[in-house]
């Protein structure tokens, strides 16, 4: 059997499947602080762990991912305080002598839709979320993109709408791409939640717009195979053909692009992608071990 972990800002979904890779129970529980959530999630496990071969871990980050370095497996500087420098690989590790992938929550989505959805047999995949936050992952030939750590693509910076005088929201950079886009952002400068926003509501086209200049920026800068967006922004159906248009007017033809239909995507997964994409690198891992 092989188990995931899919560690979110909100909450926890861990699961255990078989060697094809069909879910066999999955649960989910609040993120809390490290000593509670940490017990649940090595409770669940302890159940199986004659049976497990390995566990592949998606997690909120920042992460440190680098192999090499003394704190690899550790949740580094993130926003929530009780789980700042928390060494997530070492406490399972610490219950379970087990093979463990490690990587972060995006990044574990794209391998899923890379595997088995949107980037199934294509070489180059990019994949990202578009919900509390903006994060992006990106896939080479199996393997993710990263040098001295992961990507953080969501927080790329974009240009303004002419019709929008929001001025952003994240913390660090203000008008970023998260801070002008993700689920907040629209909360923020609307007064509602996008899940309350009629479909011919302008906001959708200035949505558009950002999330377009991310994938002109992800075009120009990988000329990847297939670029998916998902997270509860993109439930909003209509969108996609907005971002497709927007893309279009942005990149005025001076990339020939394979056809935006195929191109600029929602996941196939979607709410599925994470755990699926743990439970095939908890299988690669354990295969390369
Ligand atoms: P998270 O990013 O926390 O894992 P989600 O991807 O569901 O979770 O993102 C939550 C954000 O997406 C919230 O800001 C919420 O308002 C927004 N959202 C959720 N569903 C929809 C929807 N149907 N239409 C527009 N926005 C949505
Ligand atoms: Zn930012």
């Amino acid at each position: 059997m092989y188990g995931s972990i899919e560690a979110g800002g909100t909450k926890f979904v861990c699961a255990v499947a078989n060697e094809d890779l069909e879910i066999i129970e999955r649960v989910s529980f609040p993120t809390t602080t490290p000593e509670e959530t940490m017990e649940l999630v090595i409770r669940f496990f302890k159940v199986y762990q004659n049976k497990l071969k390995g566990i592949g871990i998606g997690s909120f980050g920042p992460i440190d991912v680098d192999q090499d370095s003394l704190t690899y497996g550790y949740i580094t500087t993130t926003p929530k305080t009780s789980w700042q420098n928390f060494n997530f690989v070492g406490a399972m590790k610490e219950h379970f002598s087990l093979p463990i992938a490690w990587t972060t929550d995006v990044n574990a989505a794209a391998y899923g839709e890379y595997a088995f959805g949107k980037g199934k047999g294509l070489s180059s995949v990019v994949y990202y979320t578009i919900g509390t936050g903006i994060g992006g992952g990106a896939l080479q030939n199996g393997r993710f993109v990263e040098g001295f750590s992961h990507p953080e693509m969501g927080h790329m910076m974009v240009m303004p709408h002419k019709k929008d005088s929001f001025t952003g929201n994240c913390p660090f950079h203000g008008n970023c791409l998260e801070g002008m886009a993700a689920g907040p952002a629209i909360e923020k400068r609307t007064g509602k939640k996008g899940q309350n926003i009629q479909q011919d509501d302008e906001l959708w086209d200035i949505e558009a717009y950002y999330i377009a200049q991310c994938a002109y920026n992800t075009t120009l800068m990988l000329s990847p195979d297939v670029i998916i967006f998902g997270g509860g922004v993109m439930k909003q159906h209509h969108m996609i053909k907005k971002v497709q248009q927007a893309f279009e007017n942005l990149m005025q033809g001076y990339v020939k692009t394979p056809s935006l239909t195929n191109y600029i995507v929602t996941p196939e997964l979607e709410d599925n992608a994470g755990t699926l994409g743990c439970l095939a690198l908890a299988k690669e891992v354990e295969i390369h071990s």
